[in-house]
C-alpha cells in the first residue's frame, strides 16, 4: 500500500474509486521501439486455392516485402495435399521477388523417396530453407500413422534432409506441449532431437499467454537447447474461428481474451482494431523481455501483420 492509500484507510473513508486505483498493482511502462534493435521478422503464407485468392495473396506479399523479412514460409497442406501449389508459390517467390522463401515439408502420406524427391526439387530450384514437420493425419482419419516407407517423425525428416543437402532447417515447437505428446518433458526431448538432427531454429505454435512462452524458453534452455525459439504470432481477427482451431492444436485461449471480443461477432471493423491492439500488446511484452525475432502467421493478409511489425520498429526499405 502507498501513503495515500494508508491515509485513506486510516481515516476510515469508504473504499472509493480513488482508493482502488491507488492500491491496485502498478504496471511498468513498455519499451520504446526506437531504442531497441529492429526485430528480425518472418512471415508465413499458405498456398492459395483459387485464382482470386492467389491475386489477393500476391498483393499482400508485395505489401509486406519492403519490411525485408529474413524469410517468408509457405505451408504444406494437410496430407501433402498442396504439394504442387506450395511448390508453385515458392518458385514464384524465387522468380519474382527479393524475398528468401522457406518451404514447409511434412512426412504424411509419402514414402521417404517421394519426400526426398520434393526436397531435391527445392534444392535445385535454389530453395535452401525447409520448415520440417511431421504433419497431421488427413481429415477424417483418427490419429497419425506413419507411412510404412516414410519418415515417421519430424526429427527423422530433418536427418533425411541433411543427407540431401545442407539445408537451413526450422522445426516446430510447442510452448503448451504438442497435444499428442506423452508429457511436456518428452515433447522437449523431441525438440532437442530435431535440433540435434540439424535444425537451427524452432518456430512456436501460436500462443496467447506470454508467460507460457517465456517459461517455455527457460525450460528449453535448461534442457540444453540453444538455438533461437521464435514466437509464432497469430493476429486474431476472427475470434470464434481461432477458438475452434486452438482447441484442436492445444493452444489455450484465456478467458480475458473472450472478454475482449465479447459482443463483436457482427462487428468485423472493431474486431480488427481489437486484434491489432491485442497482438501489439503481446509482441511488445515479448520485446520488453528481450525477444527480438518474430514469426507471423499472416493468414495471407498483410494489414494486421504490417501494423504490428511497424509497432515493433520495422520500417519499409526500398525493394
Ligand atoms: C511453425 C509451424 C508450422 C507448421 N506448418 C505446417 C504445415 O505446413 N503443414 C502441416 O500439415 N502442418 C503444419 N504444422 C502443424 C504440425 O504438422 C503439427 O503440429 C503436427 O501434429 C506435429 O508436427 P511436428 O513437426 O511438431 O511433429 P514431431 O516433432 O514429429 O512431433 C509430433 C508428436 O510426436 C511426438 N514424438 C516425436 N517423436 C516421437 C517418437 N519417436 N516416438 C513417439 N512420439 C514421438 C512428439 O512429442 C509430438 O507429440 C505446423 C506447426 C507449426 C508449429
Amino acid at each position: 500500500m502507498n501513503h495515500l492509500a494508508d491515509h485513506a484507510a486510516a481515516s476510515g473513508a469508504p473504499k472509493g474509486t480513488l482508493q482502488r486505483w491507488l492500491t491496485g498493482p502498478r504496471v511498468a511502462g513498455l519499451p520504446v521501439p526506437t531504442e531497441l534493435p529492429p526485430p528480425a521478422l518472418s512471415f508465413e503464407f499458405f498456398p492459395p486455392r483459387t485464382e482470386a485468392l492467389e491475386q489477393q495473396l500476391w498483393t499482400n506479399i508485395r505489401r509486406l516485402e519492403p519490411l525485408a523479412p529474413r524469410f517468408v514460409s509457405v505451408t504444406y497442406g494437410a496430407g501433402g495435399t498442396t504439394q504442387e501449389r506450395t511448390h508453385a508459390t515458392v518458385a514464384r517467390l524465387v522468380r519474382e521477388t527479393s524475398l528468401t522463401p522457406a518451404a514447409h515439408l511434412t512426412c504424411v502420406g509419402a514414402s521417404r523417396g517421394e519426400v526426398d524427391e520434393v526436397a531435391r526439387q527445392y534444392w535445385d530450384a535454389g530453395v535452401k530453407h525447409i520448415v520440417a514437420l511431421r504433419g497431421d493425419a488427413p481429415a477424417g482419419e483418427a490419429g497419425y500413422t506413419p507411412h510404412p516407407q516414410g519418415y515417421a517423425y519430424a526429427a527423422d525428416l530433418v536427418a533425411g534432409l541433411k543427407r540431401i543437402g545442407d539445408f537451413e532447417i526450422s522445426v516446430a515447437a510447442y510452448p503448451e506441449t504438442h497435444p499428442a505428446a506423452s508429457s511436456a518433458e518428452s515433447d522437449l526431448d523431441n525438440l532437442k532431437r530435431k535440433i540435434d538432427a540439424g535444425a537451427t531454429r524452432a518456430i512456436t505454435q501460436y500462443f496467447f499467454d506470454t508467460e507460457v512462452f517465456l517459461r517455455f524458453l527457460d525450460r528449453a534452455l535448461a534442457a540444453g537447447i540453444t538455438v533461437p525459439i521464435v514466437p509464432g504470432i497469430l493476429p486474431v481477427s476472427n475470434f470464434n474461428q481461432v477458438k475452434k482451431f486452438s482447441a484442436m492444436c492445444g493452444t489455450s485461449v484465456p478467458v480475458w481474451m473472450g472478454k475482449l471480443f465479447e459482443g463483436l461477432d457482427e462487428d468485423a471493423d472493431t474486431r480488427r482494431m481489437v486484434a491489432a491492439a491485442l497482438a501489439a500488446e503481446q509482441v511488445r511484452l515479448l520485446q520488453a523481455n528481450g525477444v527480438d525475432e518474430f514469426h507471423f502467421y499472416t493468414l495471407n493478409r498483410a494489414d494486421l501483420t504490417f501494423a504490428i511489425a511497424h509497432i515493433l520498429g520495422a520500417r519499409p526499405k526500398a525493394v
